[in-house]
């Protein structure tokens, strides 16, 4: 095999490769309805956390005060017993100034009280409304990451069936070559073979778009041995077999 028709080879092998790399590109690529859909809901998640993050917080303080209440609730009803059985009209007033006191305290728990539990209700609508949102979003995102997943699958088959023709070519090919082009490849944005193209003044690098001295460029029409392009490092061909 000379070197020349094994550069028409090779360059039959990067094809093969770079559609290769097509195809796991376009795995990658997340249809746009599906990127959305993920989107709202990974929002609604966090809206979630968010609102039962504030609703554990009003509780919290909701119960504290209501046990503060509870507590001053028994001490007024303490007092009124106490009241009862006071011996003078003293005790009575003292009884009843306690009473008043207590009472001072509790209206004013109350007041902070009540709107917490105004609070708690609108937190738990909340929470239920986004959980109703996320029971309407979960199926359409559960059909789309599936579509998603058997487009994916598909592309695995079609690579799988393509790197298998791939091998076979490579086998067929120089295995230095092959190893030369692949280092190339994986170091120059998966092209490790460049076509020389005619420019007004002598040849180009048809990747890296560099003037080719004459020396290199006669090198490559010879084709004895594998020539690089000094700029880049591709392996040069002419682009005839
Ligand atoms: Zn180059």
């Amino acid at each position: 095999m000379s070197e020349a028709l094994a550069l028409a080879d090779l360059n039959r092998l990067q094809e093969k490769d770079l559609e290769l790399d097509r195809i796991r590109e376009e795995q990658e690529q997340v249809p746009d309805d599906l990127r959305s859909t993920r989107k709202e809901w990974k929002s609604l998640e966090d809206k979630l956390a968010g609102l039962q993050d504030q609703l554990h917080e009003v509780q919290h303080d909701y119960r504290q005060n209501d046990l503060e209440l509870k507590d001053l609730t028994a001490k007024q009803s303490k007092a009124k017993e106490s009241q009862k059985n006071a011996t003078s009209a003293k005790e009575q007033t003292q009884f009843e100034n306690i009473i008043q006191q207590l009472a001072g305290l509790i209206s004013e728990l109350e007041d902070v009280i009540l709107p917490m539990l105004g609070e708690i209700e609108r937190l738990e609508g909340e929470v239920a409304a986004v959980k109703e949102a996320m029971a309407r979003t979960r199926p359409r995102l559960d059909e789309l990451e599936a579509a998603n997943q058997a487009r994916v699958d598909g592309l695995e088959a079609a690579y799988q069936a393509k790197w298998t023709e791939r091998s076979r070519m490579a086998e067929l090919l120089p295995q230095d070559l092959v190893q030369e082009y692949q280092t190339i490849r994986k170091a120059r944005k998966g092209v490790g073979l460049a076509r020389m193209v005619l420019a007004s003044a002598g040849h180009r690098c048809g990747a890296c778009n560099v003037q080719l001295p004459t020396h290199v460029a006669q090198r490559v029409h010879q084709g004895n041995v594998v020539v690089r392009c000094p700029s880049c490092g591709r392996i040069l061909w002419t682009g005839s077999a």
